[in-house]
């Protein structure tokens, strides 16, 4: 149970913004990241695959403070930081909108483990199973892979081999 404590799910969420008719002098998959005060701050993935989305990513407490504030402020925000660099027309090419709200997902509740400072650990004592019974696996317990969606097939492959080995 400790362990658990120790591990609570992070927060990223995705706030991506339409924008029409222009690239405003980027290039696909340029990277931008506008530093603000009290870790305000929020990356954007310029038009991935050519698309037409300027993708905005925040993460940690802003995150959760972003999904209870919700989608329309969430999108607020981030057209007026893209405007605050790239000028006030841009608002004309803005078109759909979206914020991903993983926290508010009954059965995932965030985006990834994070461990609390000092609390790395938790992650080893969560690959022990509990009582030969009960075996844990996901992103969380997937090594130098963790976070990521290819850690946690290979977590839960591992976890699988466990159980058998136990079975066997
Ligand atoms: C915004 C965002 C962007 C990301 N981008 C990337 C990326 O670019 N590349 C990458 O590799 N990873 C990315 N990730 C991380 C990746 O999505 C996760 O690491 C991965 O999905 C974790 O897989 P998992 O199987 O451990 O957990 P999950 O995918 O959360 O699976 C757990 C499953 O258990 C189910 N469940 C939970 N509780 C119960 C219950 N009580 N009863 C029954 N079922 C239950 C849930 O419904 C869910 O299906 C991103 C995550 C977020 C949130």
């Amino acid at each position: 149970m400790e362990a658990f404590f120790d591990l609570p799910m992070g927060m990223l969420t995705k706030i991506p913004v339409e924008i029409r008719n222009t690239r405003l002098g980027l290039e696909a998959f340029d990277d931008l990241l506008i530093e603000r005060p009290a870790h305000h701050d929020v990356y954007f993935l310029a038009f991935p695959f050519d698309s037409d989305l300027m993708v905005g990513f925040v993460g940690g407490d802003f995150a959760w403070e972003m999904s209870a504030a919700g989608e329309a402020a969430a999108v607020d925000f981030v057209i007026d930081r893209l405007v605050s660099i790239f000028g006030s027309d841009l608002r004309g090419h803005v078109g759909r909108s979206h914020m991903t709200n993983w926290g508010a997902e009954r059965y995932v509740r965030g985006a990834y483990a994070a461990a609390r400072p000092g609390k790395a650990k938790a992650r080893e004592i969560l690959t022990q199973p509990v009582g030969e019974r009960i075996f844990f696996a996901g992103e969380h317990l997937a090594g130098p892979l963790i976070q990521t969606c290819g850690g946690a097939r290979l977590s839960g492959e591992a976890a699988a081999r466990q159980v058998i080995a136990a079975l066997a």
